[in-house]
């Protein structure tokens, strides 16, 4: 496994895996669901890349890039067991240039939900992968169902822009109480750990209120919503039963649906998501 820093170093040591490259970008920290999308890459490809960048420009002034949690050590140690080929840790003096002014933007996917909530998330996100991108040239690209809206931002900036390469998305996994695991799950102290589950817990309820014959938008959401705000430790930042693709919120019967959750738990922010049909 080489692991390298600058785009130049990176560019070298791309030039020469055997196709196709498989590229899973990361902030680090990671864990078995981090690792399933190293796994499904190097069931894929020929080569994987791994990048483990904290980008900066998708943090809100208020939110945790300060406190992100990083562990380079422990990362590499674990791709190295993964198999993975090349590890890319980029520089921001390298990603945002002093002057930086160049943005990618995706509109209306990014202004709803976690856009909503997180002003700049997306366009952080979508620039960032963009550049990503155009560094690694990868064939595949994989990321988890875990964010969701990511994964639309993402496709979507891909067709748009005609990049070659094919997003594959990898479901979320999960602890052993249902809880998706999250580099984020250190922050939560013992009691708030407890109560986490009740994100899934909400979901699996709707889902089966779903089966059984409910299709109303408005009572999933009310379902989800009910369920945790049971849960003295946890405020809602939002429920959804939203469009799979445009993710505009839904009302009346369904046959498909987007469910998706924002909860803090104290200064904890956690999102998880279930779809429903097809
Ligand atoms: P992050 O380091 O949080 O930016 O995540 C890097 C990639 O791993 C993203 O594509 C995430 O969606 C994915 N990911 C994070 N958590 C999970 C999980 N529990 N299961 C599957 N994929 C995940």
């Amino acid at each position: 496994m080489i692991t390298v820093e600058s785009i130049s170093d990176l560019r070298k040591i791309r030039k020469d895996l055997p196709p196709p490259v498989g590229l899973v970008p990361t902030m680090g920290y990671l864990h078995p669901g981090h690792l399933s999308l190293v796994d499904k890459a190097a069931e894929q490809c020929r080569s994987v890349v791994v990048s483990i960048y904290v980008n900066p420009t998708q943090f809100g002034p208020q939110e945790d890039f300060g406190s992100y949690p990083r562990d380079i050590p422990m990362d590499l140690e674990l791709l190295e067991k993964h198999g993975v080929d090349l590890v890319w840790i980029p520089q921001s003096v390298e990603m945002y240039p002093p002057g930086f002014q160049t943005w990618v933007m995706v509109d209306e996917l990014s202004s709803v939900l976690e856009g909503e909530k997180r002003p700049g998330h997306f366009k952080g996100v979508a620039t960032i992968v963009t550049k990503l991108f155009t560094a690694v040239e990868p064939d595949k690209a994989y990321f988890g169902q875990k964010d969701a809206q990511q994964t639309l931002v993402i496709k979507r900036l891909v067709l748009d822009l005609n990049l070659p390469l094919e997003i594959i998305v990898c479901p979320t996994k999960r602890e052993d109480d249902g809880l998706a695991m999250s580099s984020r799950n250190v922050y939560l102290n013992p009691d708030e750990r407890k109560s986490a589950p009740v994100l899934y817990r909400a979901l699996k309820a709707a889902e089966v209120a779903f089966n059984e014959g409910e299709s109303d938008a408005n009572q999933l959401r009310e379902l989800m919503l009910t369920m945790i705000q049971s849960e003295p430790l946890a405020t809602v930042e939002y429920v959804s039963c939203a469009d799979v693709e445009t993710l505009q919120e839904l009302s009346g019967p369904i046959n498909e649906a987007l469910l998706s959750l924002a909860v803090r738990f104290g200064n904890t922010r956690l999102i998880d998501n279930l779809k429903l049909g097809n």
